[in-house]
């Protein structure tokens, strides 16, 4: 596989080529095809000709590798700054995967408010092959610190958690991690950010990965999954073990997801402007208790975000509905822009109630511990007008809480 490197030349030049362009341009020079199409053509093809039995120059069979593949996995690799990227069937494939390069008997940290999907896979089937997991509030570094065991062979992390928006200091946790487990791999979920916002290789971790579900493809059209990394070793293992296990996706999905990937930054921009204004609606709304956005003032990490996150923040936030869990529901259920579905990060905006929906895979007392309530909404602003987003949603709190508490 070539490196992000060779991309950079492809694409024209220089280190300081800017993500933007690597996402329109890295992995597709029109050049590597004899029909000079300027985008990847979507070679649908399971079996490709070789020229005798030991013929190993080119693909082989698609699972093992497929060229619409390869443009996106190049493209990937060029927009997180990463020597390597490889694509699954799914994010929760991609999660799967990571676990195939441990043992029975080794142990993962995992922070406390990770995506549900991957508490759910820790605790029901990770644990089935014996890979115990603890999880731990990973804005407590001392509390991170204690979690390790003799045996801790992987650390999980969302730099912004998942649905209570708390942000981690990434640089001290690899420090802590380094230190207490230097064989550890550390892996970063970065979906909710994406490369545009923030780039977790940069701060020394190992691995990261996306569901190219969400903000990546953007369009809420494909389910995908990624691992991105520097290390040649680990990229070998991983590169073996998408052939192994077969949880690879297809090359029209691959297409798609290219050319959603083509547009994040513009789409981030406005996603991150449009979902500031409307938590600033919301926050000076007397039937929203309390906004979770760790772009506003009042975010208990505040200071650490904008430090962190330079460029600014995703599309995705919480907040406390101020009225009775049938009032949050009624509000729910009155929008009419809105969708109230599962999912995030696409062009259209949804709101889901984490505490029956993304996150009911954990216990009550476990949701309790980290403010999943059931005032609690998430939301997740889409490409929409924002002026007609905060209508939409001021209308459905009026109509569900008439009479709001001070
Ligand atoms: C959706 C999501 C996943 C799982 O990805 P799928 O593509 O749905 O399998 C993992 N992590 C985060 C943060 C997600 O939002």
């Amino acid at each position: 596989m070539a490196t992000s490197a060779d991309k950079k030349q492809e694409v024209g030049e220089g280190e300081t080529l800017g993500l933007a362009t690597l996402a329109c341009h890295a992995g597709s020079d029109p050049r590597r095809w004899t029909s000079r199409d300027v985008i990847p053509p979507i070679s649908m093809a399971t079996t490709f000709l070789l020229d005798d039995p030991s013929d190993r120059s080119g693909f082989l069979y698609t699972r093992v590798g497929n060229p619409t593949r390869r443009s996106l996995e190049e493209c990937l690799a060029a927009v997180e700054g990463a020597r390597y990227a490889f694509c699954f069937s799914s994010g929760l494939a991609a999660l799967l995967n990571t676990t195939y390069l441990l043992r029975a008997h080794d142990h993962i940290v995992c922070s406390a408010d990770v995506y549900g999907g991957t508490y759910r896979f820790l605790k029901n089937c990770a644990a089935r092959m014996a890979l115990d997991t603890t999880n731990v509030d990973c804005t407590d570094v001392g509390k991170f610190q204690k979690a390790f065991l003799p045996n801790t062979k992987m650390v999980w992390l969302e730099t912004v958690s998942n649905p209570t928006m708390k942000v981690l200091d990434l640089k001290a946790l690899v420090s802590v991690s380094r230190q207490r487990a230097p064989h550890a791999i550390i892996i970063v979920d970065n979906t909710f950010l994406t490369p545009y916002l923030h780039k977790p290789l940069e701060c020394g971790v190992d691995v990261v990965m996306h569901s190219l579900t969400k903000y990546i493809n953007g369009h809420s059209d494909v389910l995908m999954g990624s691992l991105a990394l520097n290390d040649p070793k680990l990229a070998d293992e991983l590169r073996k073990l998408q052939n192994y296990m077969g949880a690879v996706p297809s090359p029209f999905d691959c297409f798609l997801t290219n050319r959603g990937l083509r547009t994040l930054e513009v789409r981030m921009l406005r996603h991150g402007d449009s979902a500031l204004q409307v938590a600033r609606a919301l926050e000076s709304n007397p039937r929203v208790e309390r906004v979770l956005h760790p772009g506003l003032p009042s975010h208990p990490q505040h200071k650490l975000a904008i430090e962190l996150l330079t460029k600014g923040f995703c599309g995705v936030f919480s907040c406390y509905v101020n009225g009775t869990a049938q009032q949050t529901k009624d509000f729910m259920n009155n929008v009419k822009i809105f969708a109230l579905a599962f999912s995030l990060g696409g062009h259209e905006s949804l709101i889901e109630l984490p505490r029956e929906m993304t996150h009911s895979a954990m216990t009550e007392e476990e949701r309790q511990a980290i403010g999943i309530t059931d005032t609690l909404v998430r939301i997740s602003i889409g490409l929409e007008d924002p002026r007609d987003l905060i209508r939409d949603l001021e209308q459905a709190l009026l109509l569900a809480i008439p009479n709001p508490k001070d």
